[in-house]
């Protein structure tokens, strides 16, 4: 029985660029890791967010485009984002996110301390204490390694047919079936970060493509041997996976579930330090080879994005 560690990276569609890093690196305090273009449109930016390293598990990545139109959250898609921080930072964060005037609400969901918002494009992201999770050991404006935050939490999917994504999850992934409570059933992985994924009981209206949602959701492979075997144990449960296709800094294969979900398998390695220097990721728009005669014609229409520290917000 295969099993994942977890989530790897989380994809989603988002509006103007700058807009974008200034909120998931000025407010956020997520380190941009890899400024590239989507390799299948590039025209078009490809940013990764995440720990110092850049670990899976910790990656938040955007196709970010000014004239995108809106999308819709809804069913056969991730509704949620979750990001861990360190026990006792909860409220560091609430006062940081009304400093920068981001709308922000605590609940308590399977027991924990929750702190819910949105990004300045519609995203519904969500911070949650937690003791797990190794320290994110990157401090950038405000945010210091104390209360950076660690890495993704999990996520919850809006299923368009919850009972057979609940399937996928246990019988396909890999994950325990570990709790519900009120409309979710919680699973976990066997990692300590990206472990926890909820699945929404209800179905709601479908969802639709389009700035402010999840494109896709990524699980953990450990090495390119055993993602080749994940691809033969998914055509084994009767999906039809991809070819394994090269995206620079991990291998992918995607394929979508029943609920209508799109998800990819990325190997662990080689990661974002393939390519550049690690103290300076992130600077530099970084292309693949196959990209890099293209690069004055790409420069000519990708717009700014910058990882700055916000007014106001300098140590
Ligand atoms: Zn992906």
């Amino acid at each position: 029985m295969k099993h994942t560690t977890g989530i790897h990276h989380i994809t989603a569609i988002v509006g103007n660029p700058q807009e974008n890093v200034d909120f998931y690196s000025g407010v956020l305090g997520l380190r941009l890791v890899k400024k590239t273009v989507n390799f299948d449109d590039p025209g078009t930016y490809h940013l990764y967010f995440g720990n110092e390293e850049g670990a899976p598990g910790t990656i938040m990545t955007f196709f970010p485009w000014s004239n995108a139109h809106q999308g819709r959250i809804g069913s056969g898609q991730v509704g949620v984002t979750s990001f861990v921080i360190p026990e006792g930072s909860l409220a560091f964060w609430k006062q940081r996110l009304d400093k920068f005037n981001v709308t922000n609400s605590e609940r308590i969901r399977f027991g924990e301390r929750v702190l819910e918002f949105d990004d300045p494009h519609g995203l519904h992201l969500e911070l949650v204490e937690r003791e797990e999770g190794e320290r994110n050991t990157w401090s950038f404006g405000g945010v210091d390694s104390s209360h950076a935050i660690k890495g993704f939490g999990g996520a919850t999917l809006l299923s368009g047919h919850p009972e057979a994504t609940n399937k996928v999850l246990e019988e396909v992934l890999g994950f325990k079936r570990v709790a519900e409570e009120g409309d979710f059933v919680r699973f976990k992985s066997s990692g300590t970060i990206g472990n926890t994924v909820d699945v929404k009981k209800t179905r709601l209206q479908a969802g639709s493509l389009g700035s402010g949602t999840v494109h896709h959701i990524a699980w953990r492979a450990n090495d390119f041997e055993d993602h080749e075997s994940w691809r033969t144990h998914i055509e084994e449960k009767g999906y039809k996976p991809t070819s394994v296709i090269d995206r620079q800094y991990f291998n992918a294969i995607y394929f979508r579930e029943e609920g209508g979900i799109l998800f990819e398998i990325a190997t662990d390695p080689p990661g974002f330090a393939r390519d550049e220097d690690p103290t300076e990721m992130g600077k530099n728009l970084l292309l693949p080879p196959w990209l890099e005669e293209k690069r004055t014609q790409i420069e000519r229409v990708l717009e700014p994005a910058e990882s700055r520290v916000l007014e106001g917000d300098e140590v």
